[in-house]
């Protein structure tokens, strides 16, 4: 029975989610959230029909490796589905501790704590450090996650120029030389695929007394010695305060990692409102990771078949003139500056059997407007060939 006077009556909030153009305009197009019924590998199949998968961040590929599935279902079966609580309430076990000490090892930081998901260890990699009294320098192009966080933090925020240490160097030249610092960069730009200048972006921060807080997402298992990274890429490791970055991409997983000196990681540990509030990563989960970590080590052809797939890719590109941004990286965008433009070559591509995803500003700045695609190493010659002629049809198209 439903009490009359509990009866819902329309609120403002209820009429802005009744009346949004974005979901409108998403729910029409049907651009985003599909739902597959099966893969296999690199392939996705819906109603019937099989797409290659141009927008997964699987860089390695190794998302279905023998050995991962068998370490997470080794997992699941000798320590249940989760630990359902967060650690600093009932603990943590040995497999949290095992997979962060490796991390830590293979980042070159002595200490690591895992989170369930990326955006929360980028979240709790800026607010675990910075407060309300102290300034942010923020590359305009970061990731979400690193804007939530920097928002939480409450501390003043500067934005400089994407990737550009100058403006960095102007803005800190006026503030406070006394203040608390924090500059705040990735290592591969998600969207973009640019590398960070750290060389001299790293120069000015020691310069400026500031401390660094690298998100590596993109860079982790892609960049560096076996895939350690950006910092170790530039042999810049001891120079970062704090790398953070998320399982989702090179480590085919769910989870996210915060490592630094053993004494910042307790302190992060002590402050941070993502781990003491939130439950612990899953035994499934974390095993899944380790496998891959060891994969990433002991398996190195992945990444070279990642390179050798990226370089088929990026000339095939530059045959047909698109604008990748100058990309350095797997992460791929397409510029086409255009919504319409990005919508009938996404449509192009979809018609040819290969999935990407349209990204439009507001989620890049205006003008580059773009289809992200990411390559992997699990991608097949049959792939790329299909891949080709898809890119060659959505160009006549545009
Ligand atoms: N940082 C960056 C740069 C990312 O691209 C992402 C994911 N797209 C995240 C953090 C968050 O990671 P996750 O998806 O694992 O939560």
């Amino acid at each position: 029975m439903v009490f009359p006077f509990l009866k819902k009556k329309k609120s403002p909030i209820w009429d802005r989610i009744l009346d949004d153009d974005s979901t409108r305009l998403r729910l029409k197009y049907d651009t985003y959230y599909p739902i597959f019924d099966r893969q296999a590998g690199t392939r996705v199949f819906k109603d019937g029909k099989e797409y290659v998968m141009l927008s997964s961040n699987d860089y390695l590929g190794l998302s279905h490796h023998p050995k991962i599935k068998e370490a997470g279902a080794q997992a699941l079966k000798n320590w249940g589905s989760s630990t359902t609580g967060a650690r600093l309430a009932n603990g943590g076990r040995a497999f949290h501790r095992e997979l962060e000490e490796a991390l830590a090892s293979f980042l070159g930081k002595e200490s690591c704590h895992v989170f369930s998901a990326g955006y929360l260890a980028c979240v709790s990699a800026i607010t675990g450090f910075v407060g309300r009294k102290d300034i942010i320098l923020a590359d305009k192009n970061l990731h979400s996650s690193l804007w939530s966080g920097i928002k939480l933090s409450g501390a003043q925020c500067e934005r400089f120029a994407h990737n550009h240490p100058a403006h960095l160097r102007e803005i800190l030249e006026s503030e406070d030389p006394n203040a608390g610092k924090a500059v705040v960069i990735e290592g591969i730009y998600s969207m973009e695929g640019h590398i960070a200048r750290l060389p001299e972006l790293l120069e000015i921060c020691q310069e400026f007394k500031s401390f660094v807080i690298l998100d590596d997402a993109h860079g982790f298992g892609v960049l560096g010695g076996e895939g350690r990274g950006t910092a170790d890429h530039f042999g810049l490791t001891d120079e970062i305060d704090v790398i953070c970055g998320s399982f989702s991409k090179s480590l085919s997983g769910i989870g996210g990692f915060v490592a630094s000196s053993t004494d910042a990681i307790e302190y992060l540990r002590s402050h941070s409102k993502q781990t003491i509030f939130s439950a612990a990563l899953t035994p499934a989960s974390c095993a899944c990771a380790h496998a891959a970590l060891d994969l990433m080590k002991n398996e190195p052809q992945h990444r070279e078949r990642l390179f050798k797939n990226l370089a088929r890719y990026n000339s095939l590109l530059k045959e047909l003139n698109l604008d990748t941004w100058n990309s350095e990286a797997p992460a791929v965008p397409i510029v086409l500056g255009e919504k319409e433009k990005v919508y009938y070559f996404w449509k192009a591509l979809l018609e040819k059997g290969v999935y990407s995803v349209i990204s439009i500003a507001p989620g890049v700045p205006p003008g580059k407007d773009l289809i992200r695609t990411a390559i992997s190493a699990a991608h097949t010659d049959e792939d790329l060939d299909r891949i080709e002629e898809a890119m060659r049809y959505a160009v006549t198209k545009i």
